[in-house]
Formats: structure tokens, C-alpha cells, sequence
């Protein structure tokens, strides 16, 4: 019998039923109220999500189209840029200010450590930068970058500060008004749980101030555009919108409110928890800055002789799990749990039971559930 797989890789994440229902159903027209009420609803919802009174629009795009629209809608080609860079992500931010000519400065870390705010504060005042492009959560390490604090220095230089926050809105604490975010970019595909191709922004008053004078080519992406076609009495999309995506996502944003914003978070942390304490248990190193943070998505360092990509592969081939192998200068030496969005948790012990086989079929030496037993001590606990 052939079960479906189960994603336990970061994004795109596994979709509950109402989901997929409501993006089954019959589309209502994109111009007109049935359209209207759907856009504010969703809209309302990112709002609260992001804790933000700023204004909110959403793109039918992955992610990264979010990512480009904040550098197309901030900056002018020449502009100085500060771009961390701990990891995949980090590369494409710069990646995408480089393909817009800006003037990147990038701070090179060893992936897997965490950004530190000082570095920013000092390339800053050495460049005198217009912005710094950072994530909150580095996919592909699993660090959680410290935003409030990266986001303070650069308010104190006067920079704009756009934040890749893909990976983490819903399952990691954000604070886009209190922390004085200029623009936070996330998607549908990771904590949200509904599937992948819708991207939003969170935009600042300082955010759209930028946007006027920026001089970088734009149109689909042009956020002033969106804005207009939301002030409308009723809300219109200024293109054909990706109405049955927007109608899984509504569907997605009441499942992730039912029990409130906290409660899902917290369910992250303690999934987290669960998985970190299981895969510790059977002796394994966490890879990465303080992963006791990282309630999105686990870095594991492949043990001595076992390859992690292989591991990656024989665990979705012989039991159907998902698991995500290390990027870069990584491949092979860690793989990764995701453990963001519509995950409870017999999700992450069967998760865990997959990692125990499989590492046992590749002659790792460990104690049959030991990881199983340090997950239900968490959550005997939780
Ligand atoms: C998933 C992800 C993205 C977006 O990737 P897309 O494939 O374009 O949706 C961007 N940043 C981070 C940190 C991510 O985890």
C-alpha cells in the first residue's frame, strides 16, 4: 500500500484538508465584492500575523518574488546595501540587490552562526548604507537571526531594513511595528501550511516614502500599484489575482487562528523541543548558533561516516519521510528536520521513528526509540 509521503523538509510544508477544499472550490470572480471581502479577510489576518498596522499587499509569486519586490520598491541602482550572509538565503538576497545594481556589502559568516548586530552597526557606519536585507530565520542552517537587534541599529543609522522572514512568520515570535521592520517579506508555503505560490510584505510609512523616489525598474512588482487597487471600496488585486490560492490561504489563516497566534506558536517551540531532544538522544549534534531558537526548522550534523544526503534519500525511499539535506558547504555533512506549520505531534515521532531506521539501516549504533522516548518525555511535560 502506498501512504503519501510526509514533508518534513522546510517548505513547501504538508496542507491540511480545508485547504486543499477551499482551493478546490469554485473560484469567485476577481472584481466585486465576493473578491473584496476575500482580499480584506486575508489581508486582516497577514496583519495580525505580522503584528503590523502597515500596510500589507501579496503577490502570486514564491517567496522570492516578495524578496525582489523589496529590493525594486526601496532602492535605486548604485545604492549601498548591507547583506549578512550565514547561509543560502542570505546569498540570494545579495543575489537579487547584485541583479538590480546595487552596491553590495556583504558580512561573510561560516554558515551556521548567527548574525551579529555589532557587524551591522560597524558596516554601516563604514558605508553609510541605505539598507540592510536580512533573514529572521536562515533555512538552510536553521538560525534565527537576531532581527530586533539588527533592525535597531539600523533605524539608528537611518538605513532601511528589509526582512526575509519566509521560513519563520507563524512559527517564530515577529514583531513588525515594535521591532520598526521597513519591509517583511513571507510566503504561504512554510508555517502558514497552505501551498506554495502566494508571497506578502509588510510596508512601512518609512518604507513608502523609499518607494517614491526609488528609482529601480518595477511593474508587476510595484508595490504603489497594489496599494491602489486596495484602497478600492471594494478591494481589487491590480492584476488577475491566484484566487484559488488566496481561497486555501483565508482557509489556512482561521486554522492557524482558531487556537490563537501564541498557542500555534508555542506548539512550534515545543515541536521543536521534541524533535532536538529525540535526535539528541540518539547522539547526534545539533548544527548551527543557538538552536534552542530555531522552532522552524533543525540542523543535524550527519554522524562521522554516514553521508547526509544518503540518509536523506534512504529515509524518504524506505519510509516515505522527507527530510531536507544540507545546502552548500554543508551537502552531505548536515540534513534538516522542518517542523513548521500543520505538524502535531505523532507527525514528529513518526518523523523520528524514520530517522532511527534509517540511520540504523546505515549501521549507526543506537538505541531502538530512544528518540521516540525523548519526545514524549517533551511532550509529557508540554
Ligand atoms: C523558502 C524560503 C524563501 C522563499 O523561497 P521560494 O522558493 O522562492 O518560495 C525565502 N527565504 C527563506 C528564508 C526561505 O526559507
Amino acid at each position: 500500500m502506498d501512504r503519501p509521503e510526509i514533508i518534513m523538509a522546510p517548505g513547501p510544508t504538508p496542507v491540511p484538508p480545508e485547504v486543499y477544499l477551499a482551493q478546490g472550490s469554485p473560484l469567485v470572480y476577481h472584481r466585486g465584492p465576493g473578491y473584496g471581502d476575500l482580499l480584506r479577510e486575508v489581508t486582516e489576518d497577514l496583519k495580525r500575523l505580522y503584528k503590523t498596522k502597515n500596510d500589507v499587499v501579496i503577490f502570486a509569486s514564491s517567496g522570492t518574488g516578495g524578496l525582489e519586490s523589496a529590493v525594486a520598491n526601496l532602492f535605486s541602482p548604485g545604492d549601498t546595501v548591507v547583506v549578512p550572509v550565514a547561509g543560502f538565503f542570505g546569498e540570494r538576497f545579495a543575489k537579487i540587490a547584485r541583479a538590480y545594481r546595487l552596491d553590495v556589502r556583504t558580512i561573510d559568516y561560516e554558515w551556521g552562526r548567527a548574525v551579529d548586530p555589532a557587524d551591522v552597526e560597524k558596516t554601516l557606519a563604514d558605508t553609510g548604507a541605505r539598507g540592510v536585507l536580512v533573514q529572521q530565520s536562515e533555512t538552510s542552517t536553521g538560525v534565527i537571526h537576531p532581527v530586533e537587534d539588527i533592525a535597531r541599529v539600523a533605524k539608528q543609522a537611518g538605513a532601511l531594513i528589509a526582512v526575509d522572514c519566509v521560513s519563520s512568520l507563524g512559527a517564530v515570535p515577529f514583531e513588525t511595528d515594535a521591532w520598526g521592520v521597513d519591509a517583511a517579506i513571507s510566503g504561504s508555503q512554510k508555517a502558514l501550511s497552505a501551498t506554495p505560490g502566494l508571497a506578502f510584505v509588510a510596508i512601512s510609512p518609512a518604507a513608502w516614502e523609499a518607494n517614491e523616489t526609488a528609482q529601480n525598474p518595477r511593474f508587476y512588482f510595484d508595490w504603489s500599484l497594489y496599494k491602489t487597487a486596495y484602497a478600492l471600496s471594494s478591494p481589487e488585486n491590480p492584476f488577475t489575482p491566484a484566487i484559488s490560492l488566496m481561497q486555501g490561504l483565508r482557509a489556512a489563516l482561521r486554522l492557524y487562528f482558531q487556537d490563537g497566534p501564541d498557542r500555534a506558536q508555542r506548539r512550534h517551540e515545543l515541536l521543536s523541543r521534541a524533535v532536538k531532544n529525540g535526535v539528541r538522544a540518539l547522539g547526534l549534534d545539533l548544527f548551527g548558533d543557538h538552536p534552542e531558537l530555531a522552532w522552524a526548522v533543525t540542523a543535524v550534523r550527519a554522524p562521522e561516516g554516514i553521508d547526509g544526503d544518503e540518509l536523506v534519500a534512504r529515509c524518504r525511499r524506505d519510509h516515505g519521510v522527507i527530510l531536507a539535506p544540507g545546502q552548500g558547504p554543508l551537502k552531505g555533512k548536515v540534513f534538516r528536520i522542518g517542523h513548521l506549520g500543520y505538524y502535531d505531534r505523532l507527525d514528529i515521532m513518526r518523523g523520528l521513528v524514520a530517522l532511527e531506521l534509517t540511520l540504523e539501516s546505515m549501521g549507526y549504533p543506537l538505541k531502538r526509540g530512544a528518540a521516540v522516548a525523548a519526545a514524549e518525555d517533551v511532550f509529557s511535560q508540554g
